[in-house]
């Protein structure tokens, strides 16, 4: 056996190395916060900050400067409440739950109110508490996925005692289609947040995500409210110079063969080889995030050298074409790259038939983790 190799496994015994770069995800806030000033710029990290680590990655974008953040479910916040600092504003995307409503004004989470049934409940709360409680007030514009109606938004602004206690800091909607920069919707989305935010004068938008922050002024609002474009992939078609890559995954090499001509490869024998080939398996399936749609399409790298995934991608682990490298340069305990500097997230989920989120909150929990 090759000692070298065998020293590049995990020590951990984990069978892939995922490296998450903190100052690039620093780096791609700090972009994002220089074009939208004199805008606010929030951070998204619902999810687990999209599979990356909300702890750690909140705890570096407030050093960076951030002081709002934002996740999807109010489980999400009563974790993350406790190791964000006081003065950090953490929102709930979803709503208020039903039964919640006083432990979200004790601990501080601020939640984003969908409907007028939830701005009925947190004003009760208001009034039950004998204090004035922050919300934002969420409007949908084109999504039909959260938030009010424009005629609830009339309603509300026509009685303020339905805000009674409630101190709206921001209204905010989100943007349908802000990945393709001149789909008409977006546009249409804008109007219609301008024409809402006239029947609350003084209170502030909050409106982009990543993409809507590359949009335009009109996008944007007092904040903005990236998650992609902070985890490295590209948010939007029009942005020509691209976020800095934050995530790389290596995979280690679990085992190698060389079969003849004919033999198949894979469940479902859905690969068979054409002539005699040189074939790895590597210990990375879809339990790790590797699409099962990958099968027979997507590669894994050394170096420049393009390994092709053969046959079907199988819980645990993949098999890939090495006929290309050299012999005894991959044995067992080699690294191989899936995602790094020769192949990006936007080339998977473009293999993949999917989108650069879903790869990412896809990325399971048996990774070795190293942050940097
Ligand atoms: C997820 C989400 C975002 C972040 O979107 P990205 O496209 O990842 O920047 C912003 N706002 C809302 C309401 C969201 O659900």
């Amino acid at each position: 056996m090759d000692m070298a190799s065998v020293t590049n496994w995990d020590k951990s015994g984990a069978p892939g190395v995922l490296t998450i770069d903190l100052s690039a995800v620093r780096r791609n806030w700090r972009r994002i916060a220089s074009l939208v000033a004199p805008a606010r710029t929030s951070a998204v990290v619902k999810a687990d900050a999209y599979g990356l680590g909300a702890e750690r990655v909140s705890a570096a974008l407030y050093e960076e400067g951030c002081r709002d953040f934002f996740v999807a479910q109010y489980g999400e916040a009563v974790t993350l409440r406790s190791l964000l600092a006081d003065d950090a504003a953490l929102y709930v995307l979803n709503g208020l739950q039903p039964g919640v409503e006083s432990d979200c004004a004790l601990r501080n989470v601020i939640p984003v109110l969908n409907s007028l049934e939830q701005v009925g409940r947190w004003r009760s709360t208001a009034s039950l508490l004998g204090r004035r409680l922050p919300a934002l007030l969420q409007f949908d514009t084109g999504m039909s996925r959260l938030g009010m109606a424009p005629e609830e938004a009339e309603a509300l602004s026509c009685d303020p005692a339905l805000l009674a206690g409630i101190d709206v800091r921001y209204i905010m909607s989100h943007l349908a289609c802000a990945d393709e920069a001149e789909d008409p919707h977006n546009a249409a989305q804008a109007r219609m947040m301008q024409s809402i935010s006239e029947s609350f004068p003084g209170i502030p938008v909050c409106f982009g995500n990543s993409g809507g922050s590359f949009l335009g002024e009109a996008y944007r609002g007092a904040m903005v409210r990236p998650g992609i474009a902070l985890y490295g992939a590209r948010p939007t078609d029009i942005l020509t110079q691209p976020m800095e890559p934050v995530v790389s995954i290596d995979a280690a090499v679990v085992q190698t063969r060389t079969v003849p001509a004919g033999t198949s490869v894979g469940y479902s024998a859905t690969y068979v080889t054409e002539r005699a080939q040189k074939l790895a398996t590597v210990a990375l399936g879809y339990a790790d995030g590797v699409p099962r749609s990958l099968s027979n399409r997507g590669a894994f790298f050394l170096g420049n050298v393009r390994l092709p995934i053969v046959g079907r991608v199988s819980m645990d682990s993949t098999i890939i074409d090495i006929t290309d490298v050299p012999d005894g340069a991959l044995s067992l305990g080699a690294r191989v790259e899936w995602i790094g500097p020769h192949q990006s997230i936007e080339q998977v989920a473009e293999d993949a038939g999917t989108i650069t989120w879903e790869i990412l909150t896809g990325i399971g929990n048996r990774y070795a983790r190293h942050y940097r």
